[in-house]
């Protein structure tokens, strides 16, 4: 494409088409991205970048995989799309199997979604369906911690940071649920009993009204890029069973490897009702999310009247997503994931710590394949982000986090080019 189509392209884009979180008049301007292949993003004009967001922790294994290619022009010659009312297909189930292989031995049941948001959606129905079977219908609140994220639509906004959440221009119009207090102990220090006190006084004083407590295992991303202490997540599994709530995990963006096992309710040793997973499912090639539970979920809801999941989008269980998520898992299973991902956790440890010598710099902090550098002051887009293409780097920072979450397939060359550019970037910007 010649740089005058590109130009034109841009323009339209700017003054038509909207992107996430950004203004329709004054958007910042867009990189235009040409094609991408294995870690790197091709940019118009041939800049080749270091692509570390895995486009928002979805592209696990790269881009263009040849596995992940085939999988879908195999597929597409049998057919793209069916409706999944009354009919199945050799990808939904065999998708369901390999999840079912990989998540716990209680989670029995797998509902296709379109996107992470829809899945949370779904989870909290089944939640409420569940209550509404056992004809405790006042049990239809939801209970959450602060700085979390669960998505973008309705009810997944009730339970985001009420604050932090971006959402504070619905907050009259949403449902109002119970926020604890975000877990303060940090993954890694030593666990401290009070961390629980807040959950527990709103389950305790308010659990005949929660069907559910939802969380984001062990990462809150979206609400801050900050990791807590597995023991937390025990003890609200204590307090969701003896209460008689369930617990929802939402796996959207730890599933799959992430957090360095392969989902991070693995770190607590514990089995949530209802869970949920997207992004990485499809190694970032297209929307599939699903929501799993336990067959005491599943036959609850099915047990009374109406009998029925009351939820059926138009493209669920769509057999193209379904075959590329089969052969990214594939992938994951085949291959030494979690090694490489401990591999590339220590690496990041190593050195991201350098940022720590920078006078911004608040906070260096590392999981799994994810690394964090919090700054002091929140950050000017508009200025970074440019500088770290021209460092040959892809990240997209929010506030005051800069953070890489790379795909896993990522070499130790490119992810030292990746963490030396990250630092050379804020020093720039520093100066
Ligand atoms: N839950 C979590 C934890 C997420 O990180 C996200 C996406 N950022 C979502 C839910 C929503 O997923 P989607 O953007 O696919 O709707």
């Amino acid at each position: 494409m010649n740089s005058n189509e590109v130009a034109e392209l841009l323009k339209f884009d700017a003054e038509h088409v909207w992107h996430p979180y950004t203004s329709a008049v004054s958007p910042l301007p867009c990189f235009f991205a040409e094609s991408a292949k294995g870690v790197y993003i091709y940019l118009a004009g041939g800049k080749k970048i270091i692509d570390g967001m895995s486009s928002w922790w979805a592209a696990i294994h790269g881009y263009n995989h040849p596995r992940l290619n085939n999988a879908l022009i195999q597929q597409h010659k049998k057919m793209s799309h069916v409706m999944f009312g009354g009919l199945t297909h050799e990808p939904a189930v065999k998708l369901a199997q390999k999840l079912l292989n990989i998540t716990p031995p209680d989670i029995q049941h797998v509902f296709f979604c379109d996107s992470g948001s829809v899945a949370v959606e779904a989870a909290m129905k089944m939640a409420l369906q569940y209550f509404h079977a056992i004809k405790k219908n006042n049990k239809c609140k939801f209970a959450t911690v602060r700085s979390g994220y669960h998505g973008d639509t309705w009810n997944a906004m009730s339970v985001c940071d009420p604050v932090a959440g971006m959402h504070s221009v619905f907050a009259g119009s949403l449902p109002k649920q119970f926020f604890a207090d975000k877990p303060k102990i940090r993954f890694g220090e030593m666990w401290n009993e009070k961390d629980i006190n807040s959950v527990e006084n709103i389950i305790v004083k308010h659990h005949n009204e929660i069907a559910a407590f939802i969380i984001e295992p062990i990462v809150q991303g979206a609400g801050g890029m900050y990791f807590y202490h597995p023991e937390f997540l025990k003890r609200l599994r204590q307090l969701c069973t003896r209460h008689d709530i369930l617990l929802i995990a939402d796996e959207i963006a730890t599933g799959f490897g992430r957090s360095g096992v392969m989902f991070a309710c693995e770190h607590a040793a514990i089995t949530p009702d209802i869970m949920c997973v997207g992004k990485a499912l499809t190694g970032g090639y297209m929307t599939l999310a699903a929501t799993l539970t336990t067959a005491n979920v599943a036959e609850t809801i099915s047990s009374a009247n109406p009998y029925s999941f009351m939820h059926g989008p138009t493209f669920m269980g769509n057999p193209l997503a379904c075959a590329v998520a089969c052969a990214s898992l594939d992938l994951i299973t085949e291959n030494p994931t979690l090694e490489k991902i401990s591999e590339i956790e220590t690496q990041l440890k190593t050195e991201l710590q350098e940022a720590r010598n920078i006078n911004s710099v608040k906070d260096v902090r590392v999981l799994g394949a994810i690394g964090v550098i919090e700054v002091k002051e929140n950050v000017d887009l508009k200025k970074i982000q440019p500088l770290f293409v021209e460092n040959g780097i892809w990240l997209r920072p929010f506030g005051k986090l800069i953070y890489t979450m790379p795909p896993y397939i990522i070499t130790k060359e490119q992810l030292h080019t990746l963490v030396k550019n990250m630092i050379k970037t804020i020093q720039q910007i520093n100066e």
